[in-house]
């Protein structure tokens, strides 16, 4: 019998993007002895792509002198369509300043004012310019900043090791089992305590802006172990994705002064948002330019134009490098001297493993934050500039709860972790045995498709519902998915197919909850139910996985100092 090897941790941590790396810092200054399993290397996390921000009222900028907390919190909720949690968000909003600074204090090179505090843009639906940055390069500098502090301690980094279950023993999570990449082994890791900080399903979505990684893995995996998902259903378009691509022209171009045009060469947002114009909330730009494209006023009906021309050479080579490589290397557009290509793609996930202010799950032992739960602080439309502050204040603030706890908990067995790599070799091999059926990249393609075409930017019962038959046929054709690479060294036909199953799980949860919300709120726009409906819909969506079904219930709202208002930009 194979003898699987077992490392035993006070924490594991799964994902080493800036939430896994934060936590990873906080719990172990103690001394604990903690752990990272990422599917890639940590620096290749989704999070290294955040271009425009994170968000803190720094009251830095001119202008935004009299920012406060409480004017970012009003914002977030007023962004999220009431339906965040407004504890969480004053939470969120209170530590924001001192989570930036100590960024700074760890070496974060952020863009700097004159005078040489740190400079802030303005972004979608804040009220005051809030957003610091670092050029548009700001993912990548806060990651290096957090591998590099990440690396001076000692904590234990398992990279491309790719997670297949959470595993349980008396209804506590003791660990995880996951496939090391590069030969195809199964390890246990066992562990007093399990942080998810696993980022978002983005690659549910064609057209997406994520990383081919975005599969919601840590979705799946919480749910499959009896796990609730929160509110599924609010996924993020963002307005400005490149033609052609889907690579994300980040918000900062507005921020900084882009206009949109259409092909009348209107700038169309006076229509949607005559005040807030191109820097109203990411749902309603997304809209206006898909209502501009719907409506034949865009160009190839595919596209509308971006233009930062008038911005000039030096703003755009100081504040935005990085949009112009990228349209220039692949749209053969330089900014400087044409409009940009740009259309509505997928971003962010709002939804996902539904957690309570201290990142607890209803899993004893597992906790989740990021991108990866719902705690919620973004409710059904996300602020830009708001999920890096996600990452880096609850990452911190979990990382620290479960530091509190740890002596208190006994060391698992190592046992159920032996016996939970048997069963998922024997589900692995199940997979790899299979001599012929369906290759997976094509189940693979036509989910992300469908889920583009039927629970997009603009929903509706019917289509929604032809999605889900269609989905229910992908979950049949999967039973039949055959892998062609029978090979264990660095099979990532093997790894997409782990991922594809997940994936088909999630989305039954994502159409479901989508299908049922029956009015529009923040990125859940429904043409058959265009106005919100506070006296049904002021709730969370709660999915369960009972006996092999998706099973939904609502659960109420965290309302706070903010009353429940109409959202007008
Ligand atoms: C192009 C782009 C630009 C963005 N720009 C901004 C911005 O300017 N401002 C802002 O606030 N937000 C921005 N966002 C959103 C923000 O970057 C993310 O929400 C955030 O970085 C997520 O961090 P995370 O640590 O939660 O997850 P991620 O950074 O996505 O990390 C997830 C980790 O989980 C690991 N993992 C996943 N599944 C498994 C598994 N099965 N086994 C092992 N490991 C696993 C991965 O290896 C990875 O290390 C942007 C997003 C995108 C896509």
């Amino acid at each position: 019998m194979v003898d699987y090897p077992v490392h035993s941790h006070d924490l594991v941590i799964i994902g080493g993007g800036l939430t896994g790396l934060r936590a990873a810092i906080e719990s172990s200054k103690a001394d604990f002895d903690v752990a990272v399993v990422s599917k890639v290397h940590p620096l290749r996390s989704h999070s290294v792509a955040a271009q425009g921000g994170i968000n803190a009222a720094l009251a830095n900028a001119v202008g935004g002198e009299d920012d406060s907390w409480e004017r970012h919190a009003f914002d977030t909720v007023k962004g999220s369509d009431y339906l965040a949690d407004q504890d969480a968000v004053e939470i969120m909003c209170k530590e924001a300043p001192r989570a930036v600074i100590e960024l700074e204090h760890m070496g974060t090179v952020f863009s700097r004012m004159k005078d040489g505090r740190i400079a802030q843009r303005p972004f979608g639906g804040a009220g005051f310019p809030r957003t610091c940055y670092a050029a548009d390069r700001t993912g990548h500098n806060l990651l290096h900043t957090l591998f590099e502090q990440a690396n001076s301690r000692d904590i234990t980094i398992y990279p491309e090791y790719y997670v297949t279950s959470l595993v349980k023993d008396g209804g506590r999570c003791v660990g995880c089992t996951a496939l090391n990449i590069a030969d195809g082994t199964l390890h246990g890791f066992a562990a007093k305590a399990v942080l998810q900080a696993t980022g978002g399903y983005g690659h549910l979505f064609a057209r997406s802006t994520n990383a081919l990684i975005n599969t919601g893995d840590g979705a799946a995996l919480a749910y499959r172990a009896g796990v609730l998902l929160e509110d599924m259903e609010f996924v993020q378009f963002h307005p400005t994705t490149l033609y052609g691509t889907n690579i994300l022209i980040t918000e900062g171009a507005r921020g900084e002064g882009g206009y949109l045009y259409n092909n009348k060469h209107e700038r169309f947002m006076k229509n949607y948002a005559p005040k807030a114009m191109e820097l109203a909330p990411r749902d309603i730009v997304a809209r206006a330019i898909q209502t501009e494209i719907d409506e034949r006023r865009g160009f190839e009906g595919e596209y509308v134009h971006l233009d930062l021309t008038h911005l000039g050479a030096d703003k755009i080579n100081q504040r935005l490098p990085g949009i112009r490589l990228i349209s220039m290397d692949f749209a053969g557009i330089d900014p400087i001297a044409e409009p940009i290509s740009v259309q509505p793609g997928q971003h962010y996930s709002m939804g996902g493993i539904a957690v309570n202010t201290k990142g607890e799950t209803e899993l004893t032992g597992l906790y989740a934050a990021g991108e990866c739960s719902c705690v919620s602080v973004h409710g059904a439309n996300r602020l830009g500039g708001n999920s890096l502050l996600e990452t880096v204040v609850f990452g911190k603030l979990v990382g620290g709860e479960i530091a509190q706890k740890l002596p208190s908990i006994s060391k698992p067995s190592t046992e159920p972790l032996k016996e939970a790599c048997r069963k998922e070799s024997e589900r692995i091999d199940k997979l790899l045995l299979r001599e012929e059926g369906e290759r997976v990249s094509n189940i693979r393609e036509e989910l992300r498709k469908m889920m583009f075409d039927h629970f997009g930017v603009f929903r509706d019962e019917k289509t929604m519902k032809e999605g889900l038959e269609k989905l229910h046929m992908l979950q049949k054709r999967f039973s039949n998915a055959y892998i062609d690479n029978k090979d264990l060294v660095f099979n990532y036909t093997l790894i997409y197919t782990l991922e594809l199953e997940g994936m088909l799980l999630i989305a039954e949860a994502l159409a479901l909850g989508a299908i049922e919300r029956r009015e529009s709120r923040g990125s859940h726009f429904r043409t058959d139910y265009p106005k919100r409906d506070d006296e049904k819909f002021l709730v969370h969506t709660m999915a369960y996985y009972r006996d092999g079904k998706t099973e939904l219930e609502y659960a109420p709202v965290t309302l706070g100092i903010f009353p429940v208002k109409e959202r007008v930009y």
